[in-house]
């Protein structure tokens, strides 16, 4: 027994206080340490997208080396069952060999021609196919392109400027998104990042989610000036808050009615929770819906699709203008179609989800047993760690003091060989490569933290 064991264990004798869960020692971050310090030299914040910088958890940011299946391995040489999926891309796991085999081959015939290729009419095929709420599409390179550009085409089509968005849905860092709620019910939105022109801001309107009143006023008071309302298909980048089956239909029916256009931004819920995203789980068609994400297969990929009327206003069918040097570039292609071919087989979704399902349930299960204030919310194979006892559908809903147990949380999980991303308000993502004996591994190890967040 150590000295400090033995500490621990005598005075808890002596005092009659239980004896705490023995922490384990943090893992070694000797390597990503050094390699953070250089970074900071190179990058702001030494990283090249803030949320990787580990402000809200403990710790350096850990620098990945490789990955495979469902593991990932650090500069440290620390394994960790991988539940971010470089933030859910990657519904096939790591380093998956029919999409590794796919891009190489793609490559050997060079990387980018800026003319059309066979390969960009294949993985829209295969979309397309598969959707019965798209007529056509369009290949950008990120998320938050695909939302600017579904803007532009909503702006464009009805020739109208302002945008509703709910408060706690994240569309990348588009101008016009980038914008919070206000004081009232119903607010024009605040910037909220600087650079952004406060004219800008007030082009978009900011309700809670959930909320029918919020929106029935937001129409009331801005009655024939919404282009479109676009709201996550499920928000899931601020805690995971799963909106009512008839709140969506809500916002079908009021967008038709007012000839407003309603957005689905499924960056993270196309191609995750089915095929179809979000339209398919509600079975509620939106006018506009965005990719990013799954769709690339971890290659740089977005879309934005429609109907072939709303989609014929985009140049150089019609007068909305986007374009992109390397939209639709082969290397890319390749990886969306190995991905989406994976995806669209027979009962790939069953499996993952009943998988996700019975991984979230065991959780939850041992959390009741023990008491312990903590839920957690899962769609498909998405699911998030909360605090609380509370069933949470909107931003406000979340207390920022739970966050705290999700800081101690995310340390021990690490310490035991579980990757979740660094904040509590990520959600994270079961991939088809996690076996049911490393989600057993997963869950032992989430057992022991919750023990320990609760001081059991
Ligand atoms: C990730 C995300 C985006 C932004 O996508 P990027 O590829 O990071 O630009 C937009 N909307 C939603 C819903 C997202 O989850």
């Amino acid at each position: 027994m150590t000295n400090f064991l033995k500490k621990l264990f005598s005075k808890s004798q002596e005092s009659s206080t239980p004896v705490f869960h023995v922490d384990k020692q943090d893992i070694s971050r000797e390597s990503s340490t050094a390699l953070y310090e250089k970074a900071k030299n190179y990058f702001p914040g030494g990283v090249n997208s803030p949320v990787r910088a580990f402000k809200s958890v403990y710790g350096t940011p850990l620098f990945i080396e490789k990955g495979d299946g469902c593991y990932l391995w650090d500069a440290d040489g620390n394994q960790f069952i991988d539940f971010c999926c470089s933030w859910g891309p990657l519904i096939l796991g790591h380093n998956h060999p029919k999409i590794r085999e796919k891009v190489t081959e793609v490559m050997q015939n060079g990387m980018s021609f800026g003319a059309p290729t066979a390969l960009e009419n294949e993985l829209a095929e295969l979309i397309l196919k598969n959707n019965s709420y798209l007529e056509k599409i369009r290949f950008v390179s990120s998320g938050t392109e695909a939302v600017m550009s579904a803007i532009r085409l909503a702006r464009g089509y009805t020739k109208r400027d302002k945008i509703l968005k709910f408060e706690g849905c994240y569309h990348g860092h588009v101008d016009a998104l980038l914008v919070k709620a206000g004081s009232g019910l119903v607010t024009f939105g605040e910037t909220s990042s600087a650079g952004i022109p406060k004219s800008f801001a007030d082009e978009t309107i900011v309700v809670p989610l959930n909320d029918m009143k919020a929106v029935k006023e937001a129409f009331k008071q801005f009655k024939n000036q919404l282009a479109a309302v676009i709201i996550e298909g499920v928000p899931a980048n601020n805690g995971l808050l799963i909106q009512d089956q008839s709140f969506v239909e809500f916002l079908r029916d009021i967008c038709t009615k007012n000839k407003t256009l309603l957005i689905f931004d499924e960056v993270i819920s196309g191609f995750r929770i089915g095929f179809e995203g979000a339209a398919g789980y509600y079975q509620v068609k939106p006018d506009i819906v965005t990719y990013g994400k799954i769709i690339g297969g971890g290659l740089p990929v977005g879309a934005y699709g429609a109907s072939a009327e709303i989609m014929g206003n985009i140049s150089p069918e019609g007068p909305v203008y986007q374009a992109g040097t390397l939209s639709g570039n082969p290397v890319a292609m390749a990886a969306g179609i190995a991905q989406l071919s994976e995806l669209a087989k027979p009962g790939f979704y069953k499996e993952l989800n009943a998988k996700a399902a019975e991984f979230v349930e065991s959780i939850q299960r041992y959390a009741d047993t023990h008491n312990y204030t903590f839920k957690v919310f899962r769609v498909g194979s998405i699911f998030w760690f909360a605090f609380t006892d509370q069933t949470i559908q909107t931003a406000e809903a979340i207390d920022p003091a739970s966050m705290d147990k999700f800081k101690i949380m995310h340390r021990e999980l690490l310490n035991r060989g579980v990757y979740l991303g660094p904040s509590g308000y990520e959600v994270g993502f079961v991939s088809a490569a996690h076996s049911k004996i490393d989600l057993e591994k997963a869950k032992r190890a989430i057992f022991e933290c919750l023990d320990i967040v609760f001081k059991k």
